[in-house]
């Protein structure tokens, strides 16, 4: 029987089209893929298509992308943002990337894993709505050998620990973290690189317990760290990575203005409003976790573990930028308001907030080896220490 593990909105996701505020079609690499190009090529109907595809060697490969207009958008993404392949060709005759974004599906563990992308408006409404803990479906054979594999039984407990209501969101990210790196000592002592051992297996157990983790948890809370300190390298870390992006047409609308008000905060300008802020997010706080455990589901699978602790770091630093950008957001909104005298309600802050979700997604989500080069630059080597995320989330 074929094995199937799929997150629970995923039949529910449907596109928008030319009603949609941030267009898949725009912003970064549209890749073609060699069946449709080769596909296009051999008929005369599509070969046209082919003027606007560009080639690119990776190694003994060659990849196909659409030539991207100026703005970094798709050239048949229309002014009434429809696509004019699907409207003159139909749907079928569409790179395999534009048919399934932003549903991501791939092999797991003999089993076929269905999810969907966080660079998608509609994705982060689904998340919204979805009323408590995000929940996955199985259909298959019973004896699958579920978590059987080291990822598979890390990423069991990683999702374990997201989504346990009894430590805050912010010990949460840190107990996966330290289990990454309790992980990662344990097999390099061991030599066992990637494989799951009784020692290692004993080791990810034990993170689902409330009394070791408790124990983990009140260590941290003796750290001193202030609000100052970690709004302070949220802003470094903010300003590097959108350093690339904000002169971007289809990033700027979203960026610059926020860019251009950070330029000019003074240090002891970050925190007063923070607290306050800290306050709203609570009302969000289930749709962050849906965000990050849709996250985690999808990226966290690689078998090789500095790899999956990467794509575990990426996550988190999109969380602390969507953070961070919503509240830096919403300070230049308040500060407008308030000199136009306007109250708003809390839907523009749900606004703000899923806009940033799409956007880091698509920033940081896409580019593993920008951010592993990034992290090699700023630390010599990729893997952060503990004492780096308690700074970020603290
Ligand atoms: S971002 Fe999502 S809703 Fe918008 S056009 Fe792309 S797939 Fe459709």
């Amino acid at each position: 029987m074929k094995n199937r593990l799929k997150v629970d909105i995923y039949d529910k996701f449907v596109c928008i089209a030319d009603r949609c505020s941030f267009s898949c079609c725009e912003g970064w690499d549209i890749l073609v893929d060699t069946d449709t190009y080769q596909k296009w090529a051999n008929s005369d109907a599509s070969s046209y298509l082919c003027d606007n595809v560009r080639s690119r060697r990776v190694k003994k490969d060659t990849g196909y992308y659409m030539k991207l207009e100026r703005g970094k958008h798709c050239p048949f993404l229309r002014e009434d943002n429809l696509c004019n392949m699907v409207v003159t060709q139909g749907e079928e005759c569409l790179p395999k990337t534009c048919r399934e974004f932003p549903r991501l599906i791939h092999r797991k563990d003999e089993c076929t894993e269905y999810s969907l992308s966080c660079a998608c408006p509609v994705v982060i409404d689904l998340l919204k709505e979805n009323a408590g803990l995000l929940q996955f479906t199985y259909e298959g054979d019973e004896d699958r050998g579920k978590g059987e594999t080291l990822s598979g039984k890390l990423r069991d407990t990683m999702l374990f620990l997201l989504q346990h209501q009894s430590y805050t969101l912010r010990d949460r990210l840190l107990l996966i973290f330290q289990l990454l790196l309790t992980v990662r000592e344990y097999a390099d002592e061991d030599h066992t690189g990637d494989m799951l051992t009784v020692k290692l297996a004993k080791v990810i157990e034990d993170y689902k317990e409330e009394e070791i983790c408790s124990e983990i948890i009140s260590l941290w809370s003796k750290v001193p760290f202030d609000t100052m300190d970690t709004l302070l390298e949220r802003n470094e870390l903010f300003l590097d990575i959108i350093q690339n992006y904000k002169t971007e047409k289809s990033y700027q609308g979203n960026l610059k203005a926020i860019d251009q008000y950070t330029q000019n905060l003074e240090a002891e300008q970050l925190p007063p409003k923070f607290d306050r802020f800290v306050d709203k997010m609570r009302d969000y706080e289930q749709l962050l976790v849906n965000f990050l455990v849709t996250k985690v589901f999808a990226y966290c699978i690689q078998e090789e573990l500095e790899a999956l602790i990467m794509s575990y770091q990426m996550i988190v630093t999109e969380y602390v930028m969507v953070l961070h950008a919503t509240y830096l957001r919403q300070r230049i909104r308040e500060d407008a308001d308030k000199k136009k005298e306007i109250q708003r309600d809390s839907q523009v802050l749900y606004q703000e907030l899923k806009e940033d979700m799409v956007l880091f997604s698509r920033i940081i989500g896409y580019n593993i080896a920008g951010m592993k080069e990034f992290w090699e630059d700023s630390f010599d080597e990729p893997v952060w220490e503990i004492g780096y995320l308690l700074l970020l989330l603290s």
